[in-house]
């Protein structure tokens, strides 16, 4: 297989440089490699024929045998068409050509027997079915094999050009029978354990399946395989890291610890909550380094949950931080564990990019002479100037806001390295964090703490509006707080600008009783601050605002979330959003406005909103309407770009099956220096490195 890479595509039989060049512009495939892995997108069965009587409402593409009664030119210039009568026996259709009209009526006659394939539809006005440029074959020829058949992906130009998904689907099988051995890339124990094709037998039976069996197994065989090497990859990446870095060992959970869980704790942990400070603490004492990541959904209890494992490091003697994405965040971090942390005696404290200079100076000393065990701040906490007498381990809070650099810049606080854990109120379904979070442990939080009133969430429309601000009304003369939230989104920046304001403007008017903050993302950041410390601190009851709030903000008060244009934003967004309230113990509402007229895919994402409060399931899918390319953190990646026909969002199963055997192979051969992974090595070298940069996901 590797050979192939260094084939170039033009010397493909029936390509040639011209249309090499094309194919390399259009469709990034330069080796016959490519080619072989330019897989169907999708297949068409051809097994069966229609008649025309059968046709009906709504149909895929279908396949008629039958013969052409007449052909005949109308209109005239760009309206030029042709028009071909066709006929199954018993019934009429148009056939209908507007491109390439003179080759094609030199090359069908009345009389010979065709099989079409296209798709048809009903035009009313000439009371007839019709297809527009379908296939045409003679019943017999190579082109009218029955069965699966391989539909390609293709770009306009490509096909203006005159390559279509069969001409793609030809060069493919020219070159498989030019290469009539292929080397086997799996390791033959897989082939045999889990009873797969071999390799070019599955590449034939992708390209020209005999049966939807053996098409089903030469793609899970492909997927396997695509899957395989970036799991290897990633497993292989961690190991390296765990085995080369040594890790503080925290062996004790002493007092602090003991004495906040039995005495200070308001109520008892949650099993998801004690499970994962379980995983932390096997992490902590294993002699390696510890990057975990804790995935749970908003209000699951995370900040405890890193109190308790920063408790584990003090108690070993060692310092800890807390870092956030925000000036607010992190003060309201502070707020909440020096409170908890103040019952057992420990000095938290805060330092952010306002912290006074005297205030700084004095943290820079106690980090210094560890008088100060527990710090939190913003990103100002990895500046050089911060230095700890021993960092045991930093919690970061809300990941995606912070780069990998920054991740790194921790790292170097000790030596060895503190422990890493990652907090993120983003769920994603565990296969995809399995592969986009690289080398990061994961633990879920996949509980809410009992009690919890799930959010009312409704949807509403325009004509709606008065009866919104008057539920709005009824919630604000009872002394909640309520969030309104606009998108603004790139491509319409000043429009959206404009609706924001133009909300702002209509809200202090509706309610003038009442103080209204505004914040947005192109303000200074003195300002936006200064707007949502009114909120937070009480004194503005409402808050218009875009998405700037989306993260991890705290008011227990709020309890009323309004999003307009609701349809406008993706589902994960929508949940984050909806997070903000709910946090106290008032019942409390989101409202999803939307425009009317939506279409179905809109209209389903808005109304699971309403049905579930379950984050995992809006994040499953989310992933399975938008893709996982569109996923928090998964950008930057480039892994769901990179893959050919496996997919991150629907072949989980097949995911876990390869991270099974890259565990299984490197179990027994570290370095991959075994001539049975000879080939397979090889191929990893070839496949991976250049598509990802794990360095980059975060
Ligand atoms: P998030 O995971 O969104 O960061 P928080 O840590 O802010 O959630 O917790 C949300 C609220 O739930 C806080 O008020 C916290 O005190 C409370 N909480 C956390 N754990 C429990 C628990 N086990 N039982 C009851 N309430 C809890
Ligand atoms: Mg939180």
């Amino acid at each position: 297989m590797n050979r192939l890479r260094e084939i170039d595509i033009q010397y493909v039989k029936g390509i040639g440089p011209q249309r090499a060049k094309l194919i390399a512009k259009e469709l990034d495939i330069h080796t016959a490699y490519d080619l072989l892995c330019h897989y169907p997108r999708n297949y068409v069965d051809r097994s069966r024929t229609y008649r025309i009587a059968d046709f009906s409402g709504e149909m895929p593409s279908v396949q008629v045998r039958g013969r052409f009664l007449t052909f005949t030119t109308h209109g005239e210039g760009a309206k030029k068409r042709l028009v071909g009568l066709f006929t199954d026996g018993t019934h009429r259709m148009e056939i209908l050509w507007f491109k390439g009209i003179q080759g094609i009526s030199k090359a069908f006659s009345t009389g010979t027997e065709y099989i079409v394939f296209g798709k048809p539809s009903f035009f009313a006005a000439t009371n007839a079915w019709s297809m527009v440029h379908p296939e045409v074959d003679v019943v017999g020829s190579a082109g009218s094999t029955e069965g699966l058949r391989g539909v390609y992906p293709l770009t306009e130009t490509l096909r203006n050009r005159g390559i279509s998904s069969r001409t793609i689907h030809t060069w493919i099988v020219n070159l498989l029978a030019a290469h009539p051995n292929i080397t086997e890339t799996l390791p033959p124990f897989i082939i045999s354990e889990l009873n797969f094709p071999p390799l070019r037998q599955a590449l034939i039976d992708v390209h020209t399946p005999r049966s939807a069996d053996s098409l089903r197994k030469a793609r899970e065989r492909l997927k396997f395989e695509e899957l395989l090497y970036i799991q290897t990859d990633i497993l292989r990446t961690t190991r390296r890291r765990k085995t080369a870095s040594q890790g503080l060992v925290f062996s004790r959970v002493g007092t602090f610890f003991n004495r906040f869980y039995n005495e200070c704790l308001p109520f008892s942990l949650t099993d998801a909550q004690k499970r994962v400070i379980r995983e932390v603490r096997e992490d902590v004492r294993s002699g390696h380094q510890m990057n975990r990541l804790v995935q749970g959904d908003v209000g699951s209890g995370k900040t405890l949950v890193a109190l308790m494992c920063m408790l584990l490091a003090i108690d070993n003697g060692a310092q800890a931080c807390l870092m956030a994405p925000t000036e607010i965040l992190a003060t309201q971090h502070y707020e909440t564990l020096r409170g908890m942390a103040a019952q057992i005696g420990i000095d938290v404290r805060l330092l952010t990019g306002s912290t006074r200079t005297a205030e700084r100076r004095s943290i820079h000393r106690g980090l210094m002479d560890g008088s100060i065990q527990l710090l939190v701040g913003t990103h100002a906490l990895v500046e050089d100037t911060v230095q700890f007498r021993n960092l045991g381990i930093a919690v970061i809070d809300e990941q995606h806001r912070f780069g990998v650099a920054q991740r790194g810049r921790l790292w170097g606080k000790n030596n060895p390295a503190p422990h890493i854990l990652i907090m993120t109120a983003t769920p994603i379904p565990r296969t995809l964090a399995m592969t986009v979070y690289g080398d990061l442990d994961v633990s879920v939080i996949d509980q809410l703490p009992p009690g919890r009133k799930p959010v009312e969430t409704i949807l509403r429309y325009e004509e709606n509006r008065l009866d919104v601000y008057k539920a709005l009304g009824r919630q604000l003369r009872q002394g909640r707080q309520a969030y309104i939230v606009y998108p603004l989104i790139e491509e319409n920046e000043k429009l959206d600008l404009k609706s924001l304001e133009e909300g702002y403007e209509t809200i202090r008017e509706t309610f003038p009783d009442y103080k209204v903050a505004f914040v947005h993302g192109r303000m200074k950041p003195e300002t936006k601050d200064y707007q949502m410390e009114l909120f937070a601190t009480g004194k503005a009851q409402i808050l218009v605002a875009t998405t700037v709030i989306e993260v991890g903000v705290n008011v227990p008060n709020a309890t009323v979330m309004i999003i307009e244009n609701a349809e406008r934003f993706g589902l994960s967004q929508l949940h984050q959003l909806r997070g903000r309230v709910g946090r106290g113990a008032e019942k409390s509402h989101c409202i999803l406005m939307s425009r009317h007229q939506i279409g179905r895919d809109t209209r389903q994402r808005l109304e699971l909103m309403t049905n579930t409060p379950d984050g995992f399931i809006i994040a499953e899918a989310d992933m399975r309407m938008r893709g996982p390319g569109d996923m928090e953190g998964t950008r930057q990646s480039g892994i769901a770009f990179s893959l050919r026909i496996a997919s991150l969002a629907t072949d989980g199963r097949i995911i876990q099956l390869a991270r099974h055997y890259a565990e299984l192979i490197l179990d027994a051969d570290p370095l991959l220096k075994h001539p049975d992974n000879a080939v397979f090595a090889r191929s990893l070298a070839l496949t991976v490195n250049h598509n990802v940069d794990w360095s980059k996901i975060s």
